[in-house]
């Protein structure tokens, strides 16, 4: 999108300058945003990111930007290395990760930090961090939606063959049921989008997240928001939230 910041820093690592440096809002939102699979959370992301002007970092983005990387960082190879072996990234290697970059936690842009934190351990070293740096969150943003319509929702998604466009069945039809309107290639569905799969994966999925969810709800730091109707509408429903949670602290 036009007018996002670069976010350099976060891809390329500490010696890495943003360049234009990132914009300085009316307002600084430092936030973190939790949300399953298909809630849509990548979406309000980068809206988030475009009303905020506040830069949105991903450590999945950062771990698919950094296979392309021709001189990954020890703690960037070790993590690589890792998910090579199909192993999950290690709790101490992302937040060494997260350390490296600690200057866009710092920035006078804010942050939206997606993917991050996982884990409790995670969350605990991220505090510690942000302690540190003198940060404190705004808000802990969780985007929430009952199982069944998240099954509903990912069950209903075909993605091409060829171009790999992706549609869902009832919320966004190709004009020829199974074919893609961009190149005609045949849509399918993904392996991992059956709903046995998807349900398997949201109950690891919630297993992880929900000490997560009481972490943040203990300290008063979180703000739930129910994950239906358009991208708009729950931009709206966010801002609205977080206003009202910022009026209130
Ligand atoms: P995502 O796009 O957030 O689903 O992340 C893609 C992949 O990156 C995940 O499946 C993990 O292998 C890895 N990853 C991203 N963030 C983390 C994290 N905080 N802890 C461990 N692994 C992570």
């Amino acid at each position: 999108m036009s007018g996002h910041p670069t976010r350099t820093g976060w891809f390329r690592g500490p010696l890495a300058e943003c360049d234009p440096a990132p914009p300085r809002p009316d307002r600084v939102f430092r936030l973190i945003l939790l949300g399953p699979p298909g809630v849509g959370k990548g979406t309000q992301a980068e809206l988030l990111a475009d009303r905020l002007r506040a830069c949105h970092l991903s450590t999945g983005d950062l771990f698919r930007a950094a296979k392309c990387q021709a001189d990954p960082s020890p703690a960037m190879s070790a993590a690589l290395d890792a998910m090579r072996r199909g192993e999950l990234v290690s709790d101490e290697l992302v937040m060494a990760l997260v350390r490296e970059r600690k200057r866009c936690l710092r920035c006078h842009g804010g942050f939206l930090l997606d993917g991050v934190p996982r884990t409790i351990g995670q969350a605990e070293a991220l505090d510690e961090l942000l302690n540190e740096l003198q940060v404190s969150l705004d808000a802990v943003l969780s985007y929430e939606l009952p199982l069944e319509e998240i099954v509903d929702r990912i069950g209903g998604r075909r993605t091409c063959g060829q171009c790999k466009a992706v549609y869902h069945v009832t919320a966004r039809p190709p004009r020829r049921a199974g074919v893609c309107d961009q190149c005609q290639g045949q849509l399918v569905q993904r392996e991992d989008d059956h709903p046995h799969a998807v349900r398997v994966r949201m109950e690891a999925y919630q297993r992880a997240t929900q000490p997560l969810i009481d972490f943040y709800s203990r300290r008063n730091e979180l703000v739930s928001i129910r994950a239906d109707g358009s991208p708009d509408e729950i931009l709206g429903q966010t801002l609205n939230s977080l206003e009202s949670r910022l009026n209130h602290v």
